[in-house]
């Protein structure tokens, strides 16, 4: 887990409970035989900084680009974007949801994952949504026609929270994709 700001903590407790040993990220060498990578929410300038300090941007997109599974949530989807780390090729906005609606809950279906259970209690908090992608791109859910869960290759990302509502489906999925790698 990149552990520069934000909640990953909350993203540790699931990794734990799904028999992972989640290791906390903060320089350049802490990436050293990761399996997979959690960039959680947060604030994303604070984060921004924060890579810039470390020199973390570089080192993130190798270990990203060669393949490891990686899951982004809310501030962590921003972070993935083209204007950030450049992994995703979509464009993030940013507290999209405005102010009337700054934090919410809603059920949302993600395809593809976990799909023949519940859809999700998914947690928004200031969220970002996925104003435009590539077609490189697939959205896995949306909210009123935005997409908010999106997946690219072996990148997924979500605006909501799945680890504040204590679900661990997308981190499941997120593990299963590094047992199929091994
Ligand atoms: N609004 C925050 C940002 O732009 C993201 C919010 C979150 O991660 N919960 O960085």
């Amino acid at each position: 887990m990149l552990a520069l700001q934000g909640d990953f903590e909350a993203h540790a407790r699931v990794l734990m409970e799904l028999g992972a040993a989640p290791r906390e990220v903060r320089t350049p060498a802490h990436l050293e035989g990761l399996d997979a990578l959690v960039i959680p929410g947060g604030e994303s300038t604070t984060m921004t900084l924060g890579i810039e300090r470390e020199g973390l941007a570089e080192p993130l997109r190798d270990l990203v680009r060669s393949g490891t599974p990686t899951l982004g949530t809310c501030a962590g989807l921003i972070m993935l974007d083209r204007e950030h780390l450049d992994l995703l090729d979509v464009r993030a906005r940013r507290n999209a949801f405005g102010r009337q609606l700054a934090s919410f809950e809603s059920e949302v279906q993600v395809e593809g994952v976990g799909e023949a259970d519940s859809p999700f209690r998914a947690v928004f908090i200031r969220a970002p949504w996925v104003e435009e992608h590539g077609e490189e791109v697939e959205v896995l859910a949306d909210v009123d026609g935005h997409p908010v869960a999106v997946r690219q290759g072996n990148i997924l990302a979500v605006a909501f929270h799945p680890e504040i509502a204590g679900d661990p489906r997308l981190h499941a999925w997120l593990l299963e994709k590094v047992r199929q790698k091994a």
